[in-house]
């Protein structure tokens, strides 16, 4: 999608941090993050949603979450780190490109606000 942030991160005409990456899917450093370590995963192709990546392609979804796992290690986040992904308005998604943000470093609270 041309007018995608994240597409355009994907495809390196917005340069960011990368952390890891594979054919099929990117991990960069989250622009504000909100945790010592704040890493963002998305496939390069562009889904909506967790709805839509789940649906279309739980085989990338399947990427998508390893990847995760492995910013986790490379990132020494041996005490724990959280997975989130939000979905929609009322779970406060502000980029409509599906997107795995991997927290950690400081212990975090529960339930998020
Ligand atoms: P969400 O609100 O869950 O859709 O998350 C979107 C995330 O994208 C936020 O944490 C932003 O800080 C992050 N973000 C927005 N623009 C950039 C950028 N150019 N590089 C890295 N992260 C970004």
């Amino acid at each position: 999608m041309s007018d995608c942030l994240f597409c355009k991160i994907a495809s390196g005409e917005i340069p960011v941090e990368v952390i890891l990456e594979t054919d099929a899917v990117l991990a960069f450093r989250d622009i504000d993050p909100q945790a010592p370590t704040h890493v963002l995963v998305i496939p390069r192709e562009h889904f909506a949603d967790a709805n839509a990546l789940a649906n279309q392609n739980p085989g990338l979804a399947g990427e998508v979450l390893a990847l995760a796992t492995q910013v986790a290690t490379h990132e020494g986040l041996e005490s724990g780190y959280r997975i989130v992904t939000n979905t929609g308005p009322d779970g406060g998604q502000s980029v409509d490109h599906i997107h795995l943000h991997v927290l950690g470093g400081r212990p975090l609270t529960w339930p998020p606000g």
